[in-house]
């Protein structure tokens, strides 16, 4: 007999999580289930962001971007020393002890807010019945009035790269090398090949990104992608666009990549291979037949824009359905969920959902760019602020970059912000919050804010779109 449960939620990662605490908090009886074993091969709840994403990817971000600093910034600070070392066993373990102590924090929320958890596979069945095979071997049967599916996204392969584990790899791998590279190859200059790519280059690597595409970060205000790319170069990121991947042969302890450009076949010899071209839904095996729960070409659920599938009680949020594949829109849409199950008002802004890739200068942007509002007929004005002329970044020696604020021609409300500094992964909430309130760049003009900091970058930027700005010539 199954046990009965108002919600039961399929993943424990950022969506999955956040529609199961929701849902209990809001008084319903609620169960997780998660597939999921950490590094010691324990269960480990938090899905593909805290165990093997963004919170082990930012760990090693901020111990590589001290060491590059070392050796790049310090001197400039009148600091010197003898002799830097990195010990890159101590550093992943560092990322392990993180990863460890946030996995076990969702344990202990679960546990604090009565959230039943069970660990194993689920798979959904017809009249909302859902298998749980657990790492034991025994089967449970769970019901759910409701059922909200989180499960989550895995790597594409490539045909010709399959992942090996040791010389080619996924963002699994390229979080837990041994030793730094001494040549790395990235195939994908998007998110996850910037900042793993970043990590290891700062750390010693010779790293070279190999990008299909003929325009870097496309998805990216074109000159919030240009400052990047200039950062990035002088960095010794070699991003080598319109770069075709056919083959690629491990020899030895070597990989042998072969692309084609524009000036034709290549190859390219390396210790590793990070394969970082996009990640699937993980819908497989997870619906049995008759759940009527559809799923397109893509492998991602379908649902409307409340997340419901169109079966009676069966949602589905996250990475495995439409939209941005980022923590915090998961986040937003398992809340949601869990307050539309209680009969409240729950609902997701799709518009102002940011983002941030955390390389250095950080990038990060919120709403629509110039090429969209262009390409839509949207009149607008634009105000941009350099950090070069903001004093809190010069004293930081982060001078690159800059923050626009993109506004209606008519109306001045606020349609977008982009920007490229240091910290914008901060600053850009204040565009978030901005277009929320349906604010204007008047407003952000009028709002003091401290002097120094590098949020007087957003200020000036906001003055620049009526050619007010102070520290500068408008
Ligand atoms: P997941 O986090 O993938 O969790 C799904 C969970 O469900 C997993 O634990 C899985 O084991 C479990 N599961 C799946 N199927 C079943 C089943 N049938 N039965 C039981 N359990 C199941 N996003 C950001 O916003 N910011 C970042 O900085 C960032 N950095 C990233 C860095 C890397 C290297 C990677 C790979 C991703 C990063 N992301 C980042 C993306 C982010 O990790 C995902 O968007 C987010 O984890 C998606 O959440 P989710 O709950 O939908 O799925
Ligand atoms: P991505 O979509 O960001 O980038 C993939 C890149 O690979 C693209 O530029 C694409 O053109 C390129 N590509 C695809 N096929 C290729 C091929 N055969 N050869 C060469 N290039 C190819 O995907 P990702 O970097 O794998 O990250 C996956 C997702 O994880 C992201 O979409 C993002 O949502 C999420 N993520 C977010 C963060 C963050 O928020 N800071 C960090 C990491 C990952």
């Amino acid at each position: 007999m199954a046990e009965q449960f108002d919600v039961v939620v399929i993943g424990a990662g950022p969506a999955g999580y956040h529609a199961a605490i929701r849902a209990a908090q809001l008084g319903l009886k609620t169960a997780c289930i998660d597939a999921a074993l950490g590094k010691d091969g324990k269960p480990a709840l938090g899905g593909t962001c805290l165990r093997v994403g963004c919170i082990p990817s930012k760990a090693l971000l901020d111990s590589s971007r001290q060491y590059w600093n070392m050796g790049h910034i310090f001197d400039q600070h009148g600091i010197s020393f003898n002799d830097a070392k990195i010990d890159v066993n101590k550093m992943v373990g560092r990322k392990d002890a993180i990863v460890k102590q946030f996995t076990g924090g969702i344990a202990q929320l679960f546990k604090a807010n009565k959230v039943a958890t069970y660990y194993g596979f689920g798979q959904l069945k017809a009249g909302n019945l859902v298998t749980v095979k657990q790492h034991d071997g025994s089967e449970v049967e769970l019901k759910g009035t409701n059922v909200i599916i989180a499960a989550g996204s895995d790597s594409i392969e490539l045909p010709f790269a399959k992942f090996d584990g040791k010389h080619i790899v996924d963002n699994v791998g390229a979080l837990d090398f041994t030793e730094v590279p001494k040549r790395l190859a990235v195939i994908g200059a998007g998110v996850i090949g910037l900042e793993l790519g970043s990590v290891w280059k700062r750390l010693g690597s010779e790293v070279v990104i190999l990008e299909a595409l003929p325009e870097f970060l496309a998805a990216a205000d074109a000159e919030v992608a240009k400052v990047a790319a200039k950062e990035f170069k002088k960095q010794g990121l070699d991003i080598r666009l319109n770069a075709k991947v056919s083959k690629t042969e491990i020899k030895g302890e070597e990989v042998i990549v072969t692309y084609t450009d524009a000036e034709g076949e290549k190859t390219l010899t390396v210790d590793k291979l990070l394969v970082a071209v996009g990640r699937r839904a993980a819908t497989k095996g997870l619906l049995a037949d008759g759940t009527g729960v559809q799923v397109n070409e893509r492998g991602q659920i379908v649902v409307d824009d409340h997340c419901h599938t169109g079966v009676d009680g069966v949602w589905a949020v996250g990475d495995c359905v439409r939209g941005p594949m980022l923590a915090h829109k998961g986040f937003e849409e398992g809340i949601a969920v869990a307050e539309l199950i209680a009969g409240l008002p729950g609902h997701v802004n799709f518009d102002t959902i940011p983002w941030v890739i955390y390389t250095e200068p950080e990038l990060a942007w919120v709403g629509k760019t110039e090429a969209q509002l262009k390409a839509e007929g949207i009149p607008y004005k634009a105000g941009s602020f350099p950090f070069a002329a903001n004093g809190r970044a010069v004293a930081m020696v982060e001078p690159a970059g800059f923050v626009k604020v993109l506004a209606h021609a008519e109306t001045d409300r606020v349609l977008g912000m982009h920007l490229v500094g240091a910290n914008v992964s901060e600053l850009v909430h204040e565009g978030v919050l901005t277009m929320e309130f349906s604010g204007s760049s008047d407003d952000l003009a009028r709002i003091c804010h401290a002097h120094p900091s590098l949020s007087e970058a957003v200020h000036d930027a906001a003055m620049a779109v009526t050619k007010r700005a102070i520290h500068k010539a408008n």
